[in-house]
């Protein structure tokens, strides 16, 4: 595995995937998107298959739901599909699918977010509901999205107190998701997005006749610098079981120990059971750390200004961009070798899993 799979751009990285995916023999879809890149090119969720089309188990490998996150899970995907794993997934009844690109417009325009400001990993909801209020982020939301980029001093001093008074609060926190603001952060829309609906029209396609399916959703920007954290959402106690089986006891349950249930906030993996409804599904969050994350946040401040603000002068709206860019993708060997190392350990856990 090499940093030599990681791309510059989104359309280096959607080339790349494609040639790799026929190299690989694999059957391709791409899903087009409305709008264009950044480069005027043409955008898309590009979905491809390695493997039989009657395989009782499926590897689901998705990148760039949040936008520039997938340079690493890009890479991921690449290394993948040039990888003897392949063969030992065919060996063990397994098709592998790799969806590159759910967010293909944040991913070329260095957004986080989707073209409507929308964070796909809280848009995965029922929208016949009303949307859970969340108060802990209309506290801080006038200081996250400040008038003026770059924020004032006082500005940041004031966000740090609002912060430091509502860390203790998960349910909701404040980046549990919100639909109040549509300039803010968390955003999650109010009705399915281009994402969602091409997701899962991809899942009923490729997984609703398969018996088990593990699906690994590649993210960067939390945690520990170049640390891969395997993220479990709320689950069946037979679930967390067999993920802990194939991946480690060193999971992190996003709801453990809390007897408060924490109300669900829309990510992808969530609509699986509803589009592959008769498949054992073993989904997975793999959380690889950048920045610290006060670099982080000061970046998802930033674009949602830009989002409010699109005739900013273009230096401040190039400075956006690269500091979002710098705060999902490390470009550094020992960053991108820490990212492929870990996730390959992973694919090979899962094919392991699945076969057995
Ligand atoms: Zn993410």
């Amino acid at each position: 595995m090499s940093a030599a799979h990681f791309s510059q751009s989104y359309r280096e990285a959607r080339h790349r995937f494609l040639a790799a995916a026929s190299r690989a023999g694999a059957g391709v879809e791409s899903l087009v998107h409305p709008l264009k890149g950044v480069e005027g090119e043409e955008i898309a969720m590009d979905a491809a298959l390695v493997g039989a089309a009657d395989a009782p188990s499926l590897f689901i490998v998705s990148s760039g739901t949040h936008g520039p996150e997938g340079f690493a899970g890009s890479a991921c995907q690449l290394a993948l599909l040039g990888d003897e794993l392949l063969a030992r997934a065919a060996r063990g009844g397994i098709a592998v699918l790799l969806v590159h690109a759910v967010n293909p417009y944040g991913f070329s325009h260095t957004m986080r977010t989707n073209e409507d400001n929308i964070d796909l990993n809280r848009n995965f909801n029922d929208f016949s509901q009303p949307y859970p209020a969340n108060d802990t982020y209309e506290q801080v939301h006038p200081l996250l999205v400040p008038a003026t980029w770059p924020p004032s001093p006082e500005d940041d001093a004031h966000l740090a107190v609002a912060m430091a008074k509502v860390a203790g609060i998960r349910t909701p926190g404040v980046s549990s998701g919100q639909a109040t603001h549509p300039d803010g952060l968390f955003y999650a829309g109010t009705a399915p997005s281009w994402s969602n609906a091409t997701v899962r029209a991809i899942l009923r396609r490729h997984g609703a006749h398969r018996r088990h399916i593990a699906w690994i959703d590649v993210h960067t920007g939390l945690g520990p610098y170049g640390h891969g954290e395997k993220i479990f959402g709320r689950h069946s106690a037979e679930t967390l079981a067999r993920a802990q089986d194939w991946w480690g006891r060193d999971l992190m349950v996003s709801t453990m120990a809390d007897s408060v249930s924490p109300r669900t906030t829309g990510h992808i993996t969530g609509c699986a059971p509803q589009e592959c409804p008769d498949a054992a599904i073993t989904p997975m969050t793999l959380e690889y750390g950048t920045l610290p994350n006060p670099d982080v946040r000061r970046a998802l401040r930033g674009q949602a200004w830009l989002f409010g603000h699109p005739d900013a002068p273009p230096a401040t709206a190039r400075a956006i961009r690269k500091a979002t860019r710098d705060a999902f993708y490390i470009d550094a060997d020992a960053w991108k070798g820490m990212i492929l190392g870990q996730f390959r350990a992973l694919a090979l856990q899962t094919i392991n899993g699945l076969s057995a």
